[in-house]
């Protein structure tokens, strides 16, 4: 098969994206590295967890850590702007082996977004937390909060200028105006399968350039952006709007544990047919309790890799770069 679509990986094993929204001659060679590096760190910091006998959520929520902390990824610290020039995160996370969740929208404050979302998961009733009342959260469970001006990076103000300039002159000219598409997303996200056998999946965002005041995507909604069940896990990356309206995560999910369809025919029926013939992008991770993995997306590239038992790193960016698979 072709790479990504289907292998078998070692347990314990951990997989993750940081975004289809990359092309190739977007990077630097020296962006190319230091997102290689951040990717390989990431997946180092999940596996640690995974070889310790720690659960699944723990090493989702340790790679999504590093990768949040990296400006690299539209996710924490390289989050993109909003229209208003503001930065507001969104996140989930969800365990397979219980089914419980937590999510989190519309922060400003919250460092690693995906710390907040596991705590609501772990220390609330509750599965989702938005804006202020989130971050009053976070704060009563110890978790960091930063000044917004933390979250500013030059490349993402930059491109929010551009899409700015574009919007205005969509609408001088009285064309329509060209809808967001691939330039304008990114993301992170992490599957585990932990010695148990036991799943999970996590997603954190800065959502889209240049989206609207309360815009929330599909990242931080369970079964649209992230889920896990006790045989499969996706994480989604893309434009967020066709990936609710598909509940993309749940329905690769579904698919397999309904209709019995192998992982990676499930996830690439639903990333690469069902979403562009809707009109939308993007790409997802997936991995199955059995092992089987998948990383189906229909944009230039990908930020991706995995771990497997060995500890070994490997991670890809644009789509012509082959990600090596075991037995491929
Ligand atoms: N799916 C995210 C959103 O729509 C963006 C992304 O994946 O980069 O908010």
């Amino acid at each position: 098969m072709r790479d990504g679509v289907l292998a078998v990986l070692d347990t314990p094993t951990l997989v993750i994206h940081g975004g289809a929204g990359v092309e190739p001659g977007d990077l630097t060679a020296a962006e190319e590295a230091d997102a290689t590096a951040a990717l390989e760190a990431a997946l180092r910091a999940g596996h640690a967890r995974l070889v310790a006998g720690k659960p699944a959520v723990d090493a989702v929520t340790a790679a999504i850590t590093v990768l949040e902390d990296a400006p690299q990824f539209n996710a924490g610290r390289g989050a993109v702007f909003t229209h208003d020039g503001k930065n507001e995160l969104d996140t989930s996370l969800m365990d397979g082996a219980s089914g419980m969740a937590g999510a989190a929208a519309g922060l400003h404050r919250v460092k690693n977004p995906i710390l907040l979302a596991r705590a609501i998961m772990d220390h609330s009733r509750h599965v989702m937390m938005v804006g202020d009342g989130a971050e009053i959260f976070a704060k009563e469970q110890g978790i960091a909060l930063v000044d917004p001006s933390y979250f500013r990076t030059d490349k993402r103000w930059k491109a929010l200028q551009q899409a700015l300039r574009e919007e205005a002159r969509a609408q001088a000219s009285n064309t329509p105006l060209v809808l967001p598409g691939k330039a304008y997303f990114g993301t992170v996200g992490a599957l585990a399968l932990d010695v148990q056998g036991h799943l999970a999946a996590g997603t954190s965002t800065g959502g889209m350039t240049n989206k609207r005041y309360g815009r929330v995507g599909d990242s931080p909604i369970i079964g649209a952006g992230t889920w896990a069940d006790a045989r499969c896990a996706v994480s989604g990356t893309g434009w967020g709007e066709f990936y609710i309206r598909d509940a993309a995560a749940h329905e690769i999910c579904a698919r397999v544990r309904l209709a019995g369809e192998p992982l990676a025919k499930a996830a690439d029926g639903v990333i690469n047919h069902d979403i562009p013939k809707a009109g939308g992008d993007g790409g997802a991770i997936a991995l199955g309790a059995d092992g089987s993995v998948a990383f189906p997306f229909n944009t230039g590239g990908m930020y991706r890799g995995w771990i497997g038992a060995d500890g070994v790193p490997h991670v890809a960016i644009y789509k012509t770069d082959a990600l090596p698979m075991p037995g491929l």
